[in-house]
């Protein structure tokens, strides 16, 4: 057995036991005070150098910040956390980036990065769960770990920990970055703007699951989608129902008028595409004409082409909406996310690394990610320096698909996720 998997091996329950410890308190995109303060705190414990907050990322590159009593509500229900006491005020507004980094003497840097935040849906809490049967499901009602970035997050501290003993064999500058507000693509632009990838000889970035069972690794994840999310604000004019229907200026009405035609957005050729409205909330009363209307849409494309052409004709049917009823529209970009571009040297590291893993069987070139990502605004920091990227796929057997109440991921699949990223750090530092 190599040291690796002996540290494995012995480390498992306490990987499992993080990740537990995790998904029992899912936070949302920048508001990831317990998740990112328990990092730090363990990064800070191991003699990483650290970079938390704005040292991490720049804020004017925030897409969709949730409002301040969001996050004041968040932290409020974490009084009496120690550890998120200490950390906090290096976190302020929502800024719960979290960068760690370690040095062995001269040789390349290598960026990797792990998302922390969890879904707006409400886990499912039958016996059929496994979280929900074994004391583990979701304690913050409405938010749930359903895509797996509590496993990514403990990853990265297992190989944290790797990382610093004797028995690691690798040199040069490792740094891991510890994302926030993956879902909806909001983290990893503000934290490639603070230039954390810029000096990256190599970035490598995953993601678990995605339809790959445990023991399979894709070196390379394909058909990443672009996307744009929007939110509109539709505001009209109430007015009595009965008394003067036609004084009143229907908000609610332009919302579901754009809501139907954005969904029937022409086919576009040559690449895949998609839109949806996700949530449409309006109006006061029955006998009220309603006034206000707050849509959440995406749009998607296979390519940057299919993507902007979806974005552009999205925003004229929210304002042709707007438009027909006579009311005002407001449209705000929260979140973006764009394909990846794996360098062909940083998917070969990986498939030779994935190949000689004990718990790996079956090693696949490419394997389609199947949604949208925002760590290639990283990757392509490093890229446009120079440096080679790569987003891997590690499988791990599915209860059900991602973004779904029943949402989890094979346990064992951790093990192997640390034991790909060292041995990745190890490979990619060795070679002159
Ligand atoms: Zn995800």
């Amino acid at each position: 057995m190599s040291g690796l998997d002996r540290f494995v091996a012995e480390r498992e329950a306490s990987l499992v036991d993080f990740r537990r410890s995790l998904h029992r308190e899912p936070e949302l995109g920048f508001t990831e005070y317990r998740t990112a303060s328990r990092i730090a705190a363990r990064l800070h414990e191991l003699g990483y150098a650290l970079r938390v907050g704005r040292q991490a990322m720049v804020e004017a590159s925030m897409l969709g910040r949730p409002p301040a009593s969001q996050i004041e509500a968040r932290l409020d229900r974490l009084q009496g956390d120690a550890t998120v006491a200490r950390w906090r005020e290096r976190m302020p507004e929502g800024m719960t980036a979290v960068v760690g980094e370690i040095r062995r003497g001269p040789g390349p840097v290598v960026a990797l990065r792990f998302d922390m935040d969890a879904l707006p849906i409400a886990e499912a809490d039958d016996a059929t769960h496994l979280p929900a049967r074994e004391g583990f499901r979701s304690q913050n009602p409405g938010v749930h770990h359903a895509c797996g970035h509590d496993g990514h997050a403990a990853i990265g501290i297992g190989l944290a920990e790797w990382l610093v003993r004797d028995e690691a064999r690798w040199r040069g500058t490792v740094r891991l970055l510890f994302q926030p507000a993956e879902e909806g693509g909001r983290g990893a632009l503000p934290m490639a703007e603070a230039g954390v990838a810029d000096d990256a000889d190599w970035l490598f970035a995953a993601h678990l699951g995605c339809h790959l069972d445990t023991g399979t690794v894709a070196a390379c994840a394909t058909h990443m989608l672009y996307s744009t999310k929007l939110d509109a604000t539709f505001a009209g004019r109430a007015a009595h129902a009965g008394a003067n229907p036609e004084l009143g200026r229907n908000a609610l009405l332009a919302g579901a008028t754009a809501t139907l035609n954005l969904h029937a957005l022409p086919r576009y050729a040559g690449a895949a595409t998609r839109v949806n409205v996700g949530k449409l909330v309006a109006g006061v009363g029955r006998n009220v004409i309603a006034d206000h209307c707050r849509m959440e849409m995406e749009v998607r494309g296979e390519t940057l082409e299919a993507a902007e052409f979806m974005a552009g004709r999205a925003r004229a049917i929210l304002e042709s909406a707007a438009h027909m009823h006579e009311v005002a529209c407001e449209i705000a970009r929260v979140g973006e996310t764009c394909a990846a571009r794996c360098d062909a040297e940083a998917v070969a590291l990986v498939e030779r690394v994935a190949g000689r893993i004990v718990g790996v069987d079956r090693v696949l070139h490419g394997a389609p990610l199947g949604g949208g990502e925002d760590a290639p605004f990283l990757m392509r920091r490093a890229q446009d320096n120079g440096g080679k990227a790569c987003y891997f796929l590690i499988g791990s057997t599915l209860a059900d698909c991602h973004h779904s109440p029943h949402f989890d991921f094979d346990e064992r699949s951790l093990g192997i996720g640390v034991k790909l990223f060292a041995g990745i750090v190890e490979e990619a530092t060795s070679s002159p």
